[in-house]
């Protein structure tokens, strides 16, 4: 196998098999190397599907990539004759003055994205909520959830079909530069480029230990249950969610149910909280001791959707990898425009992977990117 690439990608996951499908489809030369199988379970990508809306409330400057990430999607799906988006709608709720709420309302008015108001419009989907009076209730129509591990799948399928080496259960050990080429070592040999590019999750901080900012590790436990009225919840009648709780930070969110052998992956209703959980090494995460987590989602149903309670079907953990402000690094690093960073998504980052590919391929063939990252990049940690 030749042992020089143009682009080597550290990290096959969400955002490296985006890259490595973006480069391979402009004629890069490109290696990508995944310590795992592709999917997999370990990292950030499992567990069916992830939610994607534009009235983005953690900072409408996400707006305009979200427009590009939805293109993007598009395209893939068209490509592989793939459905990986489903338009559900996206119900949210919590008080006047939380984030989620305030955070929602702002993105949408700046970048006129359509939010209706339950209390004024009311909707079918959205009957089995139950909120206090005081919560303000709005439905984002243009907005579902993506099925990652079918995403990173198309992918790396479209990747290979243009010339990419994807390779699996190979970990990147070492990388260094010599002679303006990296070298990377793998348990099974050493590779050499002229752009890296690190993709590494939450295994990020290892691939990069001269990073100017520190990113946080958390494992975050998911719950499927067996609804009372399993009907009302099906993919056709029950739309994605979001509750921002006001007797706890962060927010409450779900997922219909997929029916079984759309999609494969765990059966029923999956809800979990998205708040950091138990800072975690990536190489032991604890995935058995769920129980509080567990209970939290439960307490959570039974407050905001009690016909959803029901027998616990299943429970998986994932992580999440925060930088400090929770907003995404996406960047060259400043000591070597060679070198592309993808890091700490923070919990929110699936949803991009179509533009961040996008990106991350432009940053490694020409330095630039049209896309405007300016506030992902890694300067705003210098002071
Ligand atoms: C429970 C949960 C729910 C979420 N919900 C949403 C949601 O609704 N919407 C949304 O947009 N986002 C959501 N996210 C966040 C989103 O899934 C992540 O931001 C995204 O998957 C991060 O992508 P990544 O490429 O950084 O990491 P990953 O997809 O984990 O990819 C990193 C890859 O690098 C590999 N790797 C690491 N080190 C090495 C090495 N040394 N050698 C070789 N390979 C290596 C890993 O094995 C892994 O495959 C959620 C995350 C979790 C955990």
């Amino acid at each position: 196998m030749a042992k020089q690439f143009d682009v080597i990608v550290a990290g096959i996951g969400s955002m490296g098999s985006a890259a490595c499908y973006c480069l391979s489809k402009q004629g890069a030369n490109v290696l990508g190397i995944e310590q795992f199988d592709i999917p997999h379970d370990q990292g950030s990508h499992a567990g069916q599907s992830r939610i994607i809306r534009k009235a983005y409330f953690e900072h409408p400057d996400y707006v305009p990539l979200l427009h590009r990430a939805y293109e993007n999607w598009a395209t893939i799906e068209r490509e592989t004759s793939t459905q990986l988006y489903f338009e559900t709608g996206l119900y949210y709720a919590g008080t006047t003055e939380n984030e989620l709420i305030k955070g929602t309302k702002l993105a949408a008015e700046q970048h006129q994205i359509q939010l209706d108001n339950i209390a004024a419009t009311g909707h079918t989907k959205t009957k089995n909520f139950v909120v206090p009076n005081h919560y303000e209730q709005w439905l984002e129509p243009k907005a579902g959830f993506i099925t990652p591990e079918r995403a990173i799948l198309a992918f790396a399928q479209e990747a290979i079909r243009h010339g990419a080496t994807l390779l699996t259960q190979q970990r990147v050990a070492h990388w260094k530069k010599k002679n303006g080429l990296f070298e990377v070592e793998t348990n099974a040999g050493v590779f050499s480029s002229k752009k890296l590019i690190v993709s590494g999750g939450a295994w990020s901080s290892q691939l990069l230990p001269k990073l100017n900012t520190q990113l946080k590790v958390t494992r975050q436990v998911i719950a499927w249950l067996n609804p009372k009225k399993w009907d009302d919840f099906t993919l056709d009648n029950f739309p994605c969610w979001l509750i921002a709780d006001d007797q706890l930070p962060g927010a409450f969110y779900g997922f219909p149910i997929m029916p079984a052998g759309k999609l494969g992956g765990p059966l029923g209703l999956k809800l979990a909280y998205h708040h950091p959980g138990k800072p975690s090494d990536p190489n032991k995460v604890d995935r058995i001791n769920t129980q509080n987590e567990v209970l939290l989602l439960l307490q959570a149903a039974q407050k905001f959707l009690p016909n959803a309670l029901g027998d616990i079907l299943s429970v998986k953990t994932c992580l999440y990898t925060y930088s400090p402000d929770e907003h995404f690094i996406i960047d060259t690093h400043p000591d070597d425009n060679d070198l592309i960073i993808a890091a700490g998504f923070s919990g929110h980052g699936f949803k991009f992977a179509s533009v961040v590919g996008e990106i991350l391929g432009e940053l490694a063939t020409t330095g630039k990117t049209n896309q405007p990252i300016d506030f992902l990049r890694l300067k705003r940690f210098n002071n």
